[in-house]
């Protein structure tokens, strides 16, 4: 191995071992790690949002927004999707991949998908008791809560305190979050049901225990992954969207199909049964206001 010199005292070059050490310890195919400033730069980072954080639900730094998606059939809004931006003090916008994945990691993330649902139903409760046409819009729940027995408790609290219809909230689960412990999950999309809510699987196709997770969980829509709608116009890539097409359907479910970018893949999806198209094609996120005043006033 080469030998490197620096100057730093022990204490640094202690810490920065550790650091080193524990990415080592995290990584599957290393057994040799270096230190590189990257490691404590996402260190900071990981600190920063966990110092940050409580305060940043107070002062409701965090903002729903809304992504609409499409019936194929008709062309329009069928539903939407709410999706987490931080919105720091300077104006800032933090996207939900730099500070998700810390959140699972510290256990905070139930917190803010809670925190989530209950921004979610609260605008579409006031919408409705203002006449406006809402549709439903699913919340994603991480794969950590899934484990929490009993967490649906307290998001059918939430519901019924704040009176909206169930058919108006419903809740995204990624496959990875559906392997766990078959009989609590069960149990959990159980409970979802006769809340009368439902159940989506969001990213399907990408993990790798997908077509075992179907038999245990009747999920009620399956969400195609957007590498299967970049493989569009690919002649295998064509089959294996038409034939995921197909066996969701068998199964009794509905398809949405995520990161829908442009005209020819909207087509193909329609003319293959796909039922509803969520992408930029159609509608990018936006803030609750102003998918309010686009998507639903006009409807
Ligand atoms: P997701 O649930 O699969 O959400 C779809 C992501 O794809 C969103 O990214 C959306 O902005 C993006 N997207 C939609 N249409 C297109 C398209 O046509 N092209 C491209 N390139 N991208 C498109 P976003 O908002 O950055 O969210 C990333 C992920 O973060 C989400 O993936 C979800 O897993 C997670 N996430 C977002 N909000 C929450 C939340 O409140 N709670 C939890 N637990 N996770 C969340
Ligand atoms: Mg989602
Ligand atoms: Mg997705």
């Amino acid at each position: 191995y080469e030998v490197r010199y620096s100057n730093e005292d022990f204490e640094t070059a202690f810490d920065r071992s550790m650091i080193a050490f524990s990415a080592a310890k995290n990584s599957r195919d290393k057994f040799v790690v270096f230190y590189n400033d990257a490691m404590e730069e996402n260190l900071v980072w990981e600190q920063f949002v966990e110092d940050h954080f409580q305060e940043a639900i107070e002062k409701h730094e965090f903002k729903v927004y809304y992504q609409a998606k499409v019936s194929a059939l008709t062309g329009k809004v069928s539903g939407a999707e709410a999706l987490v931006r931080w919105i720091r003090s300077d104006g800032s916008v933090v996207f939900p991949g730099k500070f998700i994945p810390v959140l699972e990691n510290n256990g905070m993330i139930a917190e803010l998908d809670r925190y989530m649902f209950q921004e979610v139903v609260k605008h579409q409760k006031a919408w409705l008791d203002q006449g406006i046409p809402i549709v439903p819009v699913s919340v994603n729940l991480s794969r950590v809560q899934l484990a929490e027995q009993n967490f649906f408790e307290r998001y059918k609290k939430m519901l019924e305190q704040s009176s909206l219809p169930s058919k108006y909230v419903s809740l995204e689960f990624t496959e990875s979050a559906m392997f766990d412990n078959e009989e609590i999950l069960r149990d959990t999309v159980d409970q979802i049901h006769d809340a009368g809510m439902k159940v989506l699987i969001d990213d399907f196709g990408v993990g790798f225990s997908s077509m075992m997770t179907l038999k245990t969980i009747p999920a009620d829509i399956m969400k195609v992954d957007k590498c299967f709608v970049d493989s569009i116009g690919d002649e295998r890539g064509n089959k294996i969207i038409i034939g995921l097409i197909e066996f969701a359907v068998s199964l009794g479910m509905s398809v949405t199909a995520e990161g829908v970018e442009d005209e020819h893949q909207y087509l193909f999806l329609k003319e293959h049964n796909c039922n509803d198209i969520q992408g930029y094609y159609f509608a990018r996120p936006i803030p609750a206001e102003e998918y309010c005043e686009k998507f639903l006033k006009t409807a």
